[in-house]
C-alpha cells in the first residue's frame, strides 16, 4: 500500500497544501483548511467494471433522450428538464430540517413497479418506515438500507440492482479505501466519483442528498457539483409550509426552472397554481398594490408587489423593502422624483 501522508485540504474548493493556511488562495475563503490523511492514489476499486467501454461510431450511438422516467411529480420532472435521465448523477442539496429526505422518499414511494434502493446513514430502518407512514404512500419495490460504507453498499447494489438508487446523505458515506473522515473532502470526492462510475456505467440514476452549510453552499466541495450532471437547490424557510425546488446547474435542460411545493404533516405537496400563494387577492382596490407577470422557465408566475408612503416622521426619510433590492427601490424613487415630479423626498417608503 502506498504510504499515506497528511495533507492540508480546503473545506469550500477542494484546493490542498503541506501546511496550514488561514486564507485559501484558490477560493479566499478564511479558516477553511483542514488536516486530512491521504493515500496518494489506490489503485484498487471498490467495485469492478462489468463491462468495457468500447469506441462506438457516433451514428450508431443510441438515442437515450426519449428514455426519460417521467415521474408523478409534476414539479420535479419539470425542474430535471423533463423526467429523470437514465444514469445521470443529482445532487440536492439543502438546509437540514428543510425536507430533502421526504421528497426523495416520496419520490421514492411514488414510483410503482420501480425497484428503488433508499441508502441512509442518517436514520434507522424503522424511522424511514415512520416517515413513510406519514407521507402515507406505498411503493411494493421499494428497499431501505441502513449503511455507510460505500463497499458494502455496493455489494448490496449487486444484488437489488434497483432502477433508482438515492443516498441520504453524501457526507455520511465512508470508502475503506480512502483513510480521511466521513464528510472530509477527500472521502465525499472519493465516494462521489465511485458512485458516478456506477451510475454511467450501470446505466442508473443515482440522487444524492447534500448538506449545505450555513452560507448556502453544499457542504464539502466544489468539486462535487463539477461531478455531477444536475444540482438541485431545495430552499425555503422552516418554519414556512413553502418550498422551493430549483436547478443550479443541468446538463439535461434549462436551469431556470422552479418547483414550488407545500409542507403539510402528511408530507410534501406539489403547488399547481403558484398565483394562489404569491397574490394575496384581498380588497382589488385598494391602493399601492401592483401585479406583474414574470416569466421563470417555461412558466409564467404572477408577482404581487405592495408599497406603502407617508410622511416622514423623522428628518431623514426611511427607506425599507423586503425581498426587494433596496438600490433598485432608491434609483426608482430617484427617477419619479426627478421625470414625473412625485415628491418623495420628505416621505418615508416602505
Ligand atoms: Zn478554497
Amino acid at each position: 500500500m502506498a504510504k499515506a501522508k497528511a495533507v492540508f485540504i480546503c473545506q469550500s474548493c477542494g484546493a490542498n497544501s503541506p501546511k496550514w493556511i488561514g486564507k485559501c488562495p484558490s477560493c479566499n475563503e478564511w479558516n477553511t483548511y483542514v488536516e486530512e490523511i491521504v493515500t496518494p492514489q489506490p489503485k484498487e476499486v471498490s467495485r469492478t467494471s462489468t463491462k468495457n467501454s468500447q469506441p462506438q461510431l457516433l451514428e450508431q450511438v443510441e438515442l437515450s433522450e426519449q428514455n426519460r422516467l417521467v415521474t408523478p411529480d409534476n414539479e420535479l420532472n419539470r425542474v430535471l428538464g423533463g423526467g429523470i435521465v437514465p444514469g445521470s448523477l443529482v445532487l440536492i442539496g439543502g438546509e437540514p430540517g428543510i425536507g430533502k429526505s421526504t421528497l426523495m422518499l416520496q419520490l421514492a414511494l411514488s414510483l410503482s413497479g420501480k425497484k428503488i434502493l433508499y441508502v441512509s446513514g442518517e436514520e434507522s430502518e424503522q424511522q424511514i418506515r415512520m416517515r413513510a407512514g406519514r407521507v402515507d404512500m406505498q411503493n411494493a419495490s421499494c428497499y431501505v438500507l441502513t449503511e455507510t460504507t460505500l463497499q458494502l453498499i455496493f455489494k448490496h447494489l449487486e444484488n437489488i440492482e434497483p432502477d433508482i438508487l438515492i443516498i441520504d446523505s453524501i457526507q455520511t458515506l465512508y470508502s475503506t479505501l480512502i483513510e480521511s473522515a466521513p464528510g472530509s473532502v477527500s472521502q465525499i470526492r472519493g465516494c462521489a466519483g465511485e458512485l458516478l462510475r456506477y451510475a454511467k456505467e450501470e446505466n442508473v440514476p443515482v440522487f444524492l442528498i447534500g448538506h449545505i452549510t450555513k452560507d448556502g453552499v453544499i457542504a464539502g466541495p466544489k468539486v462535487l457539483e463539477h461531478m455531477v450532471d444536475t444540482v438541485l437547490q431545495f430552499e425555503g424557510d422552516r418554519h414556512h409550509v413553502y418550498r422551493l425546488l430549483r436547478s443550479s446547474k443541468n446538463r439535461f435542460g434549462s436551469t431556470s426552472e422552479l418547483g414550488i411545493y407545500e409542507m403539510h404533516g402528511n408530507g410534501l405537496k406539489e403547488v399547481t397554481d403558484p398565483g394562489e400563494i404569491l397574490i394575496s387577492q384581498r380588497n382589488a382596490e385598494l391602493s399601492g398594490i401592483a401585479i406583474a407577470c414574470n416569466l421563470e422557465g417555461m412558466r409564467t408566475m404572477l408577482i404581487e408587489t405592495q408599497a406603502l408612503v407617508s410622511s416622514a416622521v423623522y428628518g431623514t426619510p426611511q427607506r425599507s423593502a423586503t425581498g426587494f433590492d433596496i438600490r433598485r427601490l432608491n434609483m426608482l424613487l430617484a427617477v419619479l422624483e426627478k421625470r414625473c415630479g412625485f415628491r418623495l423626498g420628505a416621505k418615508d417608503v416602505f
